[in-house]
């Protein structure tokens, strides 16, 4: 047994009850096994047994009053996973499928993904299994200031800087700045995705989804094509998937789905800005769902279905964890996808991440494709620290940039372990090199 799969095994008898973060644990160790075999420094310092381990995990209480008066209690986390080249960053999820096991496996990935990103950035995650679907802005205001009590005292500019993520957007993030600057009694960039007129970047709300499509980019013109004209189906109907549609149709493609957790609408036409600036104000203020889109335009709508079904040369997957399993994969396959770049964190299964690989399909993995938003955030923290801002062209132009070195690192990466095109293996190894490195600079750490 490789010294890999000895300590694949010790992680899953620890952690026997977090399917997803064993899931994403196996898929960087399966990219990584050449690199460990080449260099016996990496064994002889156990970075796999610590790499694996958060190194901080607080859990607590965050009691709140509903606008009926009645108590109600959820469930805080932050994940503060690995420090070795910059502060924890990453967002966090208000969700009720949130737990232990969601939350360590994105603060996994997110160490990756933020070390491809060129920025100084450490990976964390957190959240709460509170559900912001359906509460008044003055219940989501009281959860938010409750949350933020309990997590002041682990973050800050230079410890820990969350961001938003699945129902947490510019509403939420604004309460929680609002009670840590009560709290902490400084104004300091100790959050991103914040208001522009408060501290947050340009291009901030735009930065996933756009970065996911300049990958796409990236990857297409590895072939000498292109993405104007081709047919696009997206998932999802929240930040990450509204600005990847943007940008679609901004560069000439067909978006012809979107979706929520009830189902997926699809209009064969296309979407254009006008379709997109409805879907924003139903999802971002009147918290509508994608049904009422087939309502008011001329669009079919599939109750409890996921988009993948229909035929389209590229699909970008923006909505959660496990969306595309393996029947779906070959659903993709089958009606000649070429394409597939991960807005959301972990959306393909293993299964359908193989079928990808072994039909060389262009396969962009969410740590490298959907990395746009956290190096964004990155930027935002920069513009913090000089209280500088940059104009939306700057940062679109570093964000496009960053984007373009991430491609260039990933797929140079695969080629040099024998593994051309194959960016699972590229952004995987380049990622873990150098946080390992950084680990072994640093000691016993
Ligand atoms: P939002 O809350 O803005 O939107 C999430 C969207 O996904 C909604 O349309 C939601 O539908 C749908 N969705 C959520 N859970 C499920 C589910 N279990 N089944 C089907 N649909 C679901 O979140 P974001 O757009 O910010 O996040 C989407 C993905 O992008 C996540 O994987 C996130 O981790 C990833 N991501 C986000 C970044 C960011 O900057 N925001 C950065 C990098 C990655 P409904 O409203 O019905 O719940």
């Amino acid at each position: 047994m490789s010294y890999t799969q000895e300590v694949l095994e010790v992680v899953r008898k620890r952690n026997a009850n977090e399917p997803e973060f064993l899931q994403a644990v196996s898929e960087v160790f399966e990219s990584i096994e050449p690199v460990i075999a080449r260099q016996k420094k990496y064994r002889d310092a156990k970075i796999l047994e610590r790499i694996v381990e958060p190194e901080r995990m607080v859990v607590f209480r965050v009691p709140w009053q509903d606008d009926q008066g009645n108590f109600q209690v959820n469930r805080g986390f932050r994940i503060q996973m690995n420090s070795a080249i910059g502060p924890y960053k990453g967002g966090l999820r208000f969700h009720p499928t949130v737990c232990a096991s969601i939350l360590k496996f994105l603060a996994f990935e997110q160490v990756f993904k933020n070390s491809l990103t060129t920025l100084p950035m450490g990976g964390g995650k957190g959240g709460s299994d509170f559900d912001p679907k359906g509460k008044s802005d003055n219940e989501v205001m009281r959860f938010c200031q409750s949350f933020m009590t309990e997590l002041f005292r682990h973050v800050g500019p230079d410890t820990d800087v969350p961001a938003g993520d699945i129902g947490v957007g510019g509403r939420e993030v604004g309460y929680l700045f609002g009670q840590y600057k009560r709290l902490a009694n400084e104004f300091t960039g100790v959050l991103t995705g914040k208001g522009l007129n408060w501290g947050g970047s340009l291009i901030r709300p735009e930065a996933t989804g756009y970065g996911c499509v300049y990958f796409a980019q990236e990857m297409l013109a590895t072939r000498n094509d292109g993405i104007q004209g081709k047919v696009c189906t997206v998932s999802g109907s929240g930040n990450a998937a509204q600005y990847t549609a943007e940008k679609l149709i901004q560069l000439g493609a067909k978006v012809v789905t979107m979706s929520d957790s009830n189902g997926f609408i699809h209009d064969a036409d296309g979407l254009d800005q006008e379709k997109l600036e409805w879907i924003k104000d139903l999802k971002n203020r009147r918290r509508g769902r994608i049904r009422e889109y087939a309502e008011k335009f001329k669009a079919t709508y599939h109750e409890g279905k996921r988009p993948w079904g229909i035929p389209c040369d590229c699909a970008f997957p923006c909505a959660t964890q496990n969306e595309i399993n393996g029947e779906d994969a070959k659903k993709l396959l089958q009606n000649g996808c070429i394409l597939v770049s991960e807005a959301a964190n972990m959306p393909s299964d293993p299964d359908a991440i193989h079928q990808f690989v072994a039909k060389k399909i262009l396969y962009g993995p969410g740590k490298a494709a959907n990395a746009g938003g956290v190096a964004t955030s990155g930027l935002e923290m920069c513009q913090n620290s000089m209280r500088l801002p940059w104009t939306r062209e700057e940062v679109d132009k570093r964000l496009h940039h960053i984007m373009v070195t991430i491609h260039k690192n990933a797929y140079n990466t695969a080629a040099e372990y024998g593994q051309p095109g194959n960016l699972v293996v590229g952004a995987n190894i380049a990622g873990f090199v150098k946080v390992a490195d950084a680990m072994l600079d640093q000691g016993l750490v």
